[in-house]
């Protein structure tokens, strides 16, 4: 399809008055096109060679709209680290509408759009820095199988914008099968909505839970929230798998269909170290690494409470109770393709524990050993695996590697099978924080290649892309740890 034959449905916002306003955009006056995604112009079934349309400056910053555009604040409220808030909603985005391609609907969310009756002391605006850090962090989760929103295309402009420091401004179209996060039913179940929460609950069913369309209100809700919390401990166990944090963890940024939602101040491990915290204004760690399964169920409980207008507290500790085996369950079975195990043992779990506590004690890089195990055949010694921690661990990764061998050897494992599965389980490339800054202080003027780079590395991390070595070494001591805030 053209880019001028997209047309836009509306079935969120045909919803009802109760489900956001709607509202126009507004527009930068200088816009200026940085990114187009072609890979999501594939989802969305539009033409790759419109990547090139300069349309998307102006679409891309609602300076011209969609046909049949009909641009909607949603509303929402949450639990914003642990402590409810009714004055959410989009306060800078706002739902364009969606595209139809293949058997799915596709919204697009146009984010930094301006002000909203939801932008409370906010500037409705985004700045280009952040819109680039959602940008990779879209890809760089879908590239390694996790699931998550994207991101269609950039736009900047010369727009300041008062953060820290003074910005310039950028859009970012976010593209998801929904918008729909566990604080849009918080809202409408805290302000006795109950008519509009069944509503709501019947129109995601429809989409996304199978054979429950038909069924009353209490089984739908009962349904739904078992298919999202599978749908969370999935997610979850892909983070905690790939070594990333997302950082702010409240309600209003998890997804009902279980991506991962709103980026703000994420950030992936250079050394394994379980308590980081990637966000600098998260004093006590309640979404440090290591913190996320438990907080995601903790999301899920507050769904779950929005929930008993239609289901008894039974039903809905039944659904919650899966969430543990089943991110064990997925988390294990992720941890067995990192380590090329074909099969399944009972000390498997304990041989992964013992991994990433010597992973710890050693603050070695979590990608890199993984990476570098991948290519592990039985040498002693261990020369590529020792370069990566310190001497004083190298005792106890023969002792662990001793183990390793004994487990491979009672499945008999064949070490090149096994290191080709490994080398698609382990990245080589994964986002890390140091080089998502080099790459935005080079947009930020004007040098948008490493962006374009990044983008490629990202959407194949498993590959080798000899020529881009220097993409996938270990950060300088200066760049781990880099302080990253809410305010974006
Ligand atoms: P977040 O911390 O990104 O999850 O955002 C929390 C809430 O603040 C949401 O309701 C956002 O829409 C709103 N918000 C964040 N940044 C801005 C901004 N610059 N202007 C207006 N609203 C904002
Ligand atoms: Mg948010
Ligand atoms: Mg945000």
């Amino acid at each position: 399809m053209k880019l001028s034959e997209v047309t836009l449905s509306h079935h969120y916002a045909d919803l009802g008055d109760a489900f956001g306003t709607r509202i126009d955009p507004t527009p930068f006056e200088h816009p200026k096109l940085i990114h187009v995604n072609p890979a999501v112009l594939q989802l969305l079934g539009i033409d790759k060679s419109e990547a090139q349309n300069p349309d998307w400056a102006q679409l891309g910053c609602g300076k011209k709209l969609f046909n049949g555009s009909r641009p909607f604040a949603m509303k929402y409220t949450g639990h914003q680290f642990g402590v409810y808030n009714p004055d959410l909603g989009d306060g800078r985005a706002l739902l364009l509408g969606e595209i139809e391609n293949a058997g799915k609907r596709w919204e697009l969310h146009l984010k930094g759009a301006g002000k909203t009756p939801y932008s409370r002391f906010g500037d409705g605006r985004a700045v280009l820095r952040s819109t680039i850090r959602e940008y990779l962090a879209g890809e760089a989760l879908s590239g390694l199988g996790i699931p998550s929103t994207r991101a269609l295309c950039i736009v900047g402009s010369d727009e300041p914008v008062v953060r820290e420091q003074i910005e310039s401004g950028a859009m970012l179209i976010r593209v998801a099968e929904t918008h729909v996060r566990f604080g849009h039913f918080e809202y409408l179940f805290y302000t006795k909505q109950l008519q509009a929460l069944h509503k709501l609950i019947e129109f995601i069913c429809r989409r996304f839970v199978a054979d429950t369309a038909e069924l009353p209100v209490s089984e739908q809700a009962e349904a739904l929230l078992r298919f999202t919390t599978r749908r969370s401990a999935e997610l979850v166990a892909g983070w905690q798998a790939v070594g990333f944090a997302h950082g702010v963890l409240n309600t209003d940024n998890m997804s009902i269909i279980g991506d991962t939602f709103d980026y703000g101040p994420y950030g992936f491990l250079d050394d394994y170290e379980p308590t980081f915290i990637c966000n600098h204004s998260d004093h006590t760690g309640r979404y440090a690494f290591e913190q996320q399964p438990g907080v995601v169920l903790w999301n899920l409980n507050a769904l779950a409470h929005a929930f008993s207008a239609f289901v008894s507290v039974e039903a809905l500790r039944d659904c919650l109770e899966e969430f543990q085996p089943h991110l064990i369950d997925t988390y294990a079975a992720q941890m067995r393709r990192k380590l090329g195990l074909q099969t399944a043992e009972d000390g498997d779990q304990a041989l992964c524990a013992d991994l990433l506590q010597l992973l710890a004690d050693a603050s070695a890089d979590y990608t890199l050993f993984f990476r570098a195990l991948a290519h592990y055949r039985g040498e002693r010694p261990p020369a590529a695996l020792q370069e990566l921690i310190p001497p004083a661990q190298h005792e106890a990764l023969e002792h662990w590697l001793d183990h390793y061998d004994q487990r491979l050897a009672r499945e008999d494992s064949d070490s090149r099978v096994r290191n080709r599965a490994m080398l698609a389980a382990n990245p080589k490339f994964v986002l890390r924080n140091y080089l998502a800054q080099k790459i935005i202080d080079a947009a930020e003027v004007g040098d948008y290649r490493p962006l374009q780079t990044m983008v490629e590395l990202l959407q194949s991390p498993f590959d080798e892309h000899p020529q881009h070595e220097t993409w996938a070494v270990a950060p300088p001591e200066s760049g781990k740890h880099m302080p990253v805030s809410c305010s974006s």
